[in-house]
């Protein structure tokens, strides 16, 4: 996977962990906006879309994870609307278009937004979400269950302390 995919994955996981920060949007937004760039250009109210969006890609993230049909439907028809036409006010196009050169479609997307879109939809198998802090990853392996090893090792040590106390009671009830 290139620099410029990694970029956008990383930034894809921030955008949409953001609506369920305690700390509320506004500086987290700020924040994205400082290291990655405007959901689309000209943007009146950049930090405003950068909740926006990231809510709304954090419920197509959920629909994914509990494959709802229904809740599925949904969301492919909200990243058909935003990959087909963006913002026709703006004049931004699709994010697909013919090449008859080369026999086949090129993706253009034409907004960081779209790249976004696009990259949830190559990443849509490998969505996840930790069980342990509650934040949106994506899986690297698909063995994967925790967003990092701060996670696992706290799981694992939690699952240890339980084996513990399950020992001692089993031995205190030996001795009695
Ligand atoms: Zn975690």
């Amino acid at each position: 996977m290139d620099r410029e995919r990694q970029r956008t994955r990383r930034a894809l996981v921030e955008l949409v962990n953001i609506p369920n920060l305690d700390s509320g949007w506004v500086g987290p937004a700020q924040d994205f906006l400082q290291k990655y760039e405007p959901m689309r250009p000209d943007s009146a109210m950049p930090d405003a879309e950068v909740a926006e969006f990231g809510k709304q890609l954090y419920e197509v993230w959920q629909a994914v994870l509990n494959r709802d049909r229904f809740e599925l439907e949904q969301a492919n028809a909200r990243l058909n609307g935003l990959l087909a036409a963006g913002d026709p006010i703006q004049g931004e196009g699709p994010a697909l278009s013919a090449d008859l050169k080369r026999a086949k479609f090129i993706y253009k997307p034409r907004t960081f937004l779209q790249k976004l879109e696009l990259e949830l939809l190559w990443s849509a198998r490998s969505l996840a979400r930790c069980p342990e802090c509650g934040n949106c990853f994506i899986k690297r392996h698909s063995r994967d269950k925790y967003c990092g090893s701060e996670c696992s090792g706290r799981a694992r040590n939690k699952s240890q302390k339980i084996l513990m106390q399950k020992r001692r009671r089993h031995a205190k009830r030996h001795r009695s």
